[in-house]
Formats: structure tokens, C-alpha cells, sequence
């Protein structure tokens, strides 16, 4: 390609797939307002009815959208409205107005409040401060007769440039017409990688600040395989590669599983799931079950613990999804940055580091016998050969598997652990023996193998999965499992990336669960490369130096096999 060298930044790729089109920036945010001088107190009613009618506007515009919406793009502009709606945010920027502020200055002032508290919250909260922020600068625009921010109408094809995206924008993007995505910050477990990956689009974050340099019409060829975007990139290559990428998208969407190596080594294909809709859409897909399902998203606004029939129904509904294939429950992961009124310690200094996960149930192990329970009556009517398997997350010690399977087995559940503590993949020789499988969750190993929060923008490079360190534990893990005749399951963001995917079939995994959207991709480019071809990759990736020279290295081998 021409000019790469002088013209490509890099970010953090999160989708993969490649995209040729000019740039379009999300429109601007507006500025926000000084204080300026106080309004008369005659006119401060007519100044509130003003906010009133700009929140009208919004709400409704929002409302719109929901309703020409589906699924969980309808939620999140239900949401939002919800938002804008709210009579607390209204009442704060009444009290500023009445003070004499102008509308458009009350409701910045009235939004900081709210930010701030949230800010000291912490986890979920917080990052509720970008959908605060959204709702500020769309009612301040409305004030001020501009164009409501955020997603520009695009009639040609375009790639989509943003700071960050406001769950709003990402919920409606039109697949049509954009093309790619590239924010300035995010992660790799933001919001708008969660929303690309749904869409799948390719997708980059984290580019840092050189995006900023690139102007609205610019043509650029993004790769978010490798998380680049080049200017000036020879204009036939390019469509080449994106026709390349389409017939690959179609033979992907033809592929059928269930997934095995080109000379039959199996490997089973599953659906991360949140709750019975999302089971729903995995069985259309071709995962063969369900291979980790979060039940503590469905309790996350529960302010009090449901009860053993409640939780029964719920899970429930994802055993009907799959009522002949394998289900894989996870136990309430509570704490840090998913809190739960009902389980979770109210302040703690580190909360990635604290009574999360399997921990809250150390000192409340009620709490968890009431889920084993609940998951146990939701079985009860599936198969004796159907495997419903129940695991806990952030397992660390042999004690705690011990514990854990314990209550599982005195209910009739086969029991498991997530191997996501560097500590477990390590001690995985005294873990296993008490377990019937794992499965290692690779956000949360990466971020402790890394010491790198994983929704930090600024540590994405090293919260990537590509890290050898973290592909050498699932190798010692996968050793480790094979010796015992203990299955191992890789269920984190890792599986849904086809090469590391390969990777993984390589290090000894058996099962891989992602997004249902990604497992065709993931299984057609198993089928690929043979199980020889596989390890081989795998070994090249855990010997690189670092992760972008393990994903090189195995891109390189990939193109060799296919020479
Ligand atoms: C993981 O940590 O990889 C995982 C699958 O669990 P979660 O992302 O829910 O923490
Ligand atoms: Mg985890």
C-alpha cells in the first residue's frame, strides 16, 4: 500500500474486517455555556418553560428513534429519553433557572451535579456519565436552535470517527452506511466495541489523539484486524482487500458447524449470552449451546434479591433457548465494575481487586446456595444427558473449587470455575482435580496478568489479549487440563477473534464461547487450518515479544498456510 508508513496511526483493532471511505466525524458536542449575567426575575418561568419545551423535543426525537428501533438499540434510546425526563435533573436545573441562570447554563451546571456524584459512585455509575453528558449537550443544542449532536445523516459509505460514542449514536448506527468505526478513546470492553461487535462492523479504539488530526471527507482504509487506519492508501488495493474481505464475510455466513479443524479436530463452538432474549438469537446462530451465561446482568437494577422461584424463571428462559445443548451458568459475578445492591460491599478502595465474584459468597454463602438452588429447579426439567454445567468466576485457590464444587454436587450440577486469576491458571495442577471442567475468562486474566484495568482507554495496549504472558498461563492451563482429563473452555473476548481462536485450538483449548455474532467467523476460520497448523501459530504467538508481534506473526503463518 502507498504511503503507509508516513500515514498510518494505530489503535487498539476490537472488530475485524476492513473498510474503504471517507471520514465522517460525529458531530460536534457544543460548547458549553459560561455563567453569563443573571436574567431578570420576571422572565426566569418563561426561561424554565423554554428548558421544558427543549426537553420535549429531545425526549421525543429519542422516543422516535426507539420506536423505529428493535432490541436493545429500542432500550438504550428508551433509556436515554428516560433520561432526559428525569424530574430530579429537571428540578436541579429549576433551582439554578430560578436563581437567574440562563437554561442553557442550568442545565450544564444541574448535569455537573449529577456527573459528580456518579463519579464518586463508582463502577456502573460512573460510566453512566457519558449517557448524562449526552442528554446535557443534545437539550443545550435544542436550546440554542443548533443540529442536535452526535451521528451525522451519512448518504454514501463512510467510516464513522469519534472520541467516544454515547450509547444513544452507537444503538441506531445504519450498517448500510457506515462502514467502520474509530474512536479516539474506549477499550476493548467499552461500549462502543460491545455495540461494533453486535453490529459487527470493524472497529478500532483507543487511537489517542492523532485522530483528531483527520478531517471529515479524508478516504481511509481501516483494518481493524490490526487496528489501523491509513491515509492516502492506494485507492485499487484497497477495494481489493475490502472485496476480499466481503467474500470472506460470505463464505462466514455460509459456514455451518459444528466447528472442526480442516482435519477433524473438534472443537465446540458456544454463545455468550445476559439473559432469554439473547439465548433466543444465539440458537439461530450456530453455536452449539450456551458457554457462559452472566446471571448477575439480569440482577443489575434489582434492589433487592430475587427469589429462588424468580431466579428459576429467569434462567429458565435461556435453558428453553437450548433445551437439548449445553448450558453453562455462571454464579453471580457481583462487584467491581458490575455492583449489585443486594451483593455487593457498598465502598471498597479497589473494587477490581475486592470482594467480587465468588468472594461475596464467603461471607454469605446463602446467597449463593439460593442461586445454586434456583439454577438447580431451572434444570430440573432438562435431561439427565443434556449437560447443564454451573460455574463460579474469580476462583482463586484450590480451597475455594473445593468449597464451590461441593455445593454444586450436592445439588446435582456439575461443577466448574472460571479461570480468570493469574493465581488459578497457575495452581491449576491443585485447582483441577476438585472440578469437572474450566473455562478461562480472558478479560479479567489479561487486566490481572497485565495489572491494567480493563476500561482503561489509556492501558488498552496492554489489556489486549494477544498478550504472550496471558497465552502462556491458557497453555500451562490447557496442559494442565489435558492431564487431568479436565475440559478447558476459553469464554473471555479472546474467542470471538478468529486467529487468536486458532490460536487457542492450538494451546490445547476445547471450547470456545463469544458473542453470537462472532462464531461463524471464529468457525469457518478453524476450518480452515488443520490442528498441526493451529499449534503452530500458537507457539509463534507465545513466543513473540508482545501482542501486536504475536498477532503479526500469526497473520504471516496464515498467509503461508494459504500460499
Ligand atoms: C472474563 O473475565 O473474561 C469473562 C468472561 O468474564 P467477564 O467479562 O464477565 O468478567
Ligand atoms: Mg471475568
Amino acid at each position: 500500500m502507498e504511503n503507509v508508513s508516513q500515514s498510518t496511526i494505530k489503535g487498539t483493532g476490537v472488530v475485524a474486517g476492513v473498510a474503504y471511505a471517507e471520514a465522517v466525524w460525529v458531530r460536534p458536542r457544543p460548547e458549553l455555556p459560561t455563567a453569563g449575567e443573571l436574567i431578570d426575575e420576571e422572565k426566569r418561568d418563561g426561561e424554565y418553560d423554554r428548558f421544558l419545551e427543549a426537553v420535549d423535543v429531545v425526549a421525543s426525537r429519542l422516543e422516535q428513534r426507539a420506536a423505529g428501533a428493535e432490541g436493545q438499540a429500542a432500550e438504550v434510546l428508551g433509556a436515554t429519553a428516560g433520561m432526559v425526563k428525569d424530574r430530579g435533573w429537571h428540578k436541579a436545573v429549576r433551582k439554578s433557572i430560578r436563581s437567574g441562570r440562563p437554561a442553557e447554563y442550568a442545565t450544564a451546571s444541574a448535569t455537573e451535579k449529577f456527573v459528580t456524584l456518579f463519579e464518586a459512585a463508582g463502577g456502573v455509575m460512573a460510566e453512566r456519565t457519558t449517557d448524562l453528558k449526552d442528554v446535557r449537550d443534545r437539550v443545550i443544542a435544542q436550546l440554542r436552535g443548533e443540529q442536535e449532536p452526535g451521528l451525522p445523516m451519512v448518504s454514501g459509505e463512510a467510516v464513522l470517527l469519534a472520541d467516544d460514542l454515547a450509547p444513544a449514536d452507537t444503538a441506531t448506527l445504519d450498517t448500510a452506511h457506515i462502514k467502520a468505526l474509530v474512536t479516539e478513546l474506549g477499550g476493548p470492553t467499552s461500549h462502543t466495541a460491545i455495540i461494533a461487535r453486535q453490529l459487527d462492523i470493524p472497529c478500532i479504539v483507543a487511537v489517542g489523539a492523532d485522530l483528531r488530526n483527520i478531517e471529515s471527507g479524508t478516504l481511509l482504509f481501516v483494518d481493524g484486524s490490526v487496528g489501523t487506519v491509513s491515509l492516502g492508501a492506494n485507492r485499487a488495493e484497497s477495494l481489493k482487500a475490502v472485496e476480499e474481505y466481503r467474500e470472506k464475510a460470505a463464505r462466514v455466513a455460509q459456514w455451518r458447524g459444528p466447528a472442526q479443524t480442516k482435519d477433524g479436530h473438534r472443537v465446540q463452538l458456544l454463545a455468550n449470552v445476559a439473559d432469554g432474549n439473547a439465548a433466543r438469537i444465539a440458537s439461530d446462530s450456530q453455536a452449539e449451546g450456551i458457554g457462559l451465561y452472566r446471571t448477575e446482568l439480569s440482577f443489575l437494577s434489582a434492589s433487592e434479591e430475587p427469589t429462588v422461584d424468580e431466579q428459576a424463571r429467569i434462567y429458565a428462559k435461556v435453558f428453553n433457548a437450548f433445551p437439548e445443548s449445553k448450558v453453562v451458568v455462571r454464579t453471580l459475578d457481583a462487584g467491581s465494575d458490575k455492583p449489585i445492591s443486594y451483593a455487593t460491599l457498598s465502598s471498597e478502595e479497589n473494587p477490581a481487586l475486592g470482594v467480587r465474584g465468588l468472594r461475596i459468597a464467603r461471607d454469605n454463602e446463602s446467597l449463593l446456595t439460593r442461586q445454586l438452588d434456583a439454577i438447580a429447579q431451572a434444570a430440573a426439567d432438562r435431561g439427565d444427558d443434556v449437560p447443564t454445567w454451573v460455574m463460579a468466576p474469580m476462583v482463586a485457590t484450590a480451597v475455594e473449587a473445593k468449597w464451590f464444587a461441593g455445593l454444586c454436587r450436592e445439588r446435582g450440577l456439575t461443577a466448574g470455575a472460571m479461570i480468570e486469576v493469574p493465581a488459578a491458571a497457575l495452581m491449576a495442577d491443585t485447582i483441577m482435580p476438585h472440578l469437572d471442567f474450566v473455562s478461562i475468562g480472558t478479560n479479567d486474566l489479561t487486566q490481572y496478568t497485565m495489572a491494567a484495568d480493563r476500561l482503561s482507554p489509556q492501558l488498552a495496549y496492554l489489556t489486549d489479549p494477544w498478550q504472550p504472558a496471558v497465552l502462556r498461563l491458557i497453555q500451562h492451563t490447557c496442559v494442565v487440563g489435558s492431564d487431568n482429563n479436565v475440559p478447558v473452555g476459553v469464554c473471555g473476548e479472546a474467542a470471538a477473534d478468529p486467529l487468536l481462536a486458532c490460536v487457542l485450538t492450538g494451546l490445547g483449548v476445547n471450547s470456545l464461547s463469544a458473542a453470537s455474532t462472532a462464531v461463524a467467523g471464529v468457525g469457518a476460520q478453524i476450518s480452515e487450518l488443520t490442528l498441526e497448523q493451529c499449534q503452530k501459530l500458537a507457539e509463534a504467538a507465545i513466543n513473540a515479544e508482545g501482542p501486536s508481534e504475536a498477532r503479526t506473526a500469526a497473520l504471516d503463518l496464515l498467509e503461508e498456510f494459504k500460499a
